[in-house]
């Protein structure tokens, strides 16, 4: 089983990537699927600001888009261009969130948030995201 910081690690390596021409703030992500295998993601700006995606989505789409829908835990950091990450946890916003509550059961995935000193916080979807709409309400 692979450690938070090894997944923290792969968050940051995909931070480098960051499309981020605008706000120079880059996030990267590491989900971790059902199965072990990890799909990164970076944030990825456009000049038309709107269809601009953030770095859980990015993970998160790559992951779907190959057929995976069943995930553990996913790792953010985030922090400025220059800077190694923010001083604290670098949250995922509300879009992703609710994304996270597309494809994850809000009572066991984990979202791992680490600051630049690798202290992890830990929290569970439905400590992120109380009350959130989900298929279930759909079925
Ligand atoms: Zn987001």
């Amino acid at each position: 089983m692979r450690t938070e910081l090894e997944l923290i690690r792969r968050a940051r390596e995909a931070r480098e990537k960051a499309y981020v021409p605008y706000s120079g703030f880059r996030v990267g992500a590491a989900l971790e699927a059902e199965d072990g295998t990890v799909y990164t993601g970076c944030n990825i700006e456009n000049a038309a600001f709107s269809p601009t995606c953030c770095a859980e989505r990015t993970a998160f789409f790559k992951a779907v888009s190959e057929g995976v829908t069943s995930f553990r835990r996913i790792a953010v950091v985030g922090g400025h261009k220059g800077q190694e990450a923010t001083e604290t946890a670098c949250p995922p916003c509300g879009v992703c969130r609710q994304v996270m509550r597309e494809f994850c059961d809000p009572e066991s995935f984990r979202i791992l948030l680490a600051g630049s000193d690798d202290q992890v916080k830990s929290y569970l979807l439905k400590e992120l995201l109380p009350e959130g709409f989900g298929p279930d309400f759909l079925s």
